[in-house]
């Protein structure tokens, strides 16, 4: 079999390893080369330049219900964590009775004996699944359905992991704590919450100004939205101001900026993106973003 590995960039160090195990089994083995973010970002135009028979994607499962055209094959990576050292997090928890859970898909096949473990020890666990997420409890950066959907029931919300990535996703008023299972320590966020709220007003109050915006859409398959970048064009020549529609696979600062013009960027692509944008060195609006830019502008007007 003529088979397509794709491993994220901090799994591709095990590639050798796999390529090996796979050649050894009789197939024809290619590794992915691009980077890799997520589940979203699968290879398919090397799979269709190379016509593979599948795809083995490692690190993530399944993004929603994204169909590739080409078997992809899903390995996640997971890393237990020790159920007894939640033990750590129990006294920053102890005001809040009914609490939700999150976690990536490293530790969301444990999802059962965390809640297991909460709830023996006096708490209400609500779980739920997100959108594009395929296991209880699993958060994605762009999807915290998972702990988001049972906001308003609960007095609190934890997510377990490390990094701050995915916990930033959850964008809630209720008292959000992380627990890192390498450290076995437990922290607060609604302050990193906050800053980041605030970043999000800041950049849209500086997109007000801007008169030539770039919509950025890119080809990876969970990310692709031409719907949402047609929308957005329409919008902004509704309220003569000027747009085009920059399409990549990979929307790179550097190549963006060359086009000279744009004094502001519309990100269709992964939402997370316009969290980390210093290097675009313009303000980058999410959609939701942008929505509440159309509606400051046809407040201005008024
Ligand atoms: S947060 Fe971005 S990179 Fe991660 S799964 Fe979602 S779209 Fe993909």
């Amino acid at each position: 079999m003529k088979i397509l590995l794709q491993f994220p960039d901090g799994l591709k160090q095990k590639a050798m390893e796999y390529a090996k195990k796979y050649e050894k089994e009789g197939h024809e083995i290619y590794l992915s080369a691009s980077s890799c973010y997520g589940a979203c970002d699968i290879a398919i135009d090397e799979a269709r330049a190379l016509k593979v028979d599948k795809i083995v994607h490692f690190g993530h499962n399944k993004f929603g219900k994204l169909d590739m055209g080409v078997p992809v094959e899903y390995i996640e990576f997971r890393v237990d964590i020790k159920i007894k050292d939640l033990e750590k997090a129990l006294p920053a928890l102890k005001e809040y009775k009914k609490i939700t859970i999150g976690m990536t898909v490293q530790q969301s096949h444990q999802f059962k004996q965390i809640k297991e473990f909460f709830e023996k020890n006096g708490k209400e666990v609500v779980s739920n699944k997100g959108q594009l997420t395929q296991e209880e409890g699993q958060v994605l950066g762009c999807d915290a359905g998972a702990v988001l959907k049972n906001e308003d029931g609960v007095d609190a919300i934890l997510f377990i992991g490390n990094g701050m990535f995915h916990p930033l996703a959850i964008d809630s008023k209720k008292p959000i704590f992380i627990f890192n299972p390498l450290s076995s320590s437990i922290k607060q966020i609604n302050s990193e919450i906050e800053i980041l709220r605030k970043k999000r007003k800041g950049t849209i109050v500086k997109a007000l100004n801007c008169t030539k915006f770039g919509i950025l859409l890119s080809t990876k398959p969970g990310q692709f939205n031409l719907t949402n970048a047609k929308w957005a064009k329409k919008e902004m020549e509704k309220r003569k101001l000027e747009a085009e529609i920059l399409v990549a696979n990979e929307l790179e600062p550097l190549n963006v900026n060359n086009f000279m013009v744009f004094d502001c960027y519309i990100n269709t692509a992964c939402p997370r993106m316009s969290d980390d944008v210093e290097e675009y060195g313009k303000p980058v609006l999410t959609i939701p973003m942008l929505m509440e830019l159309l509606k400051l502008m046809d407040q201005t007007k008024k």
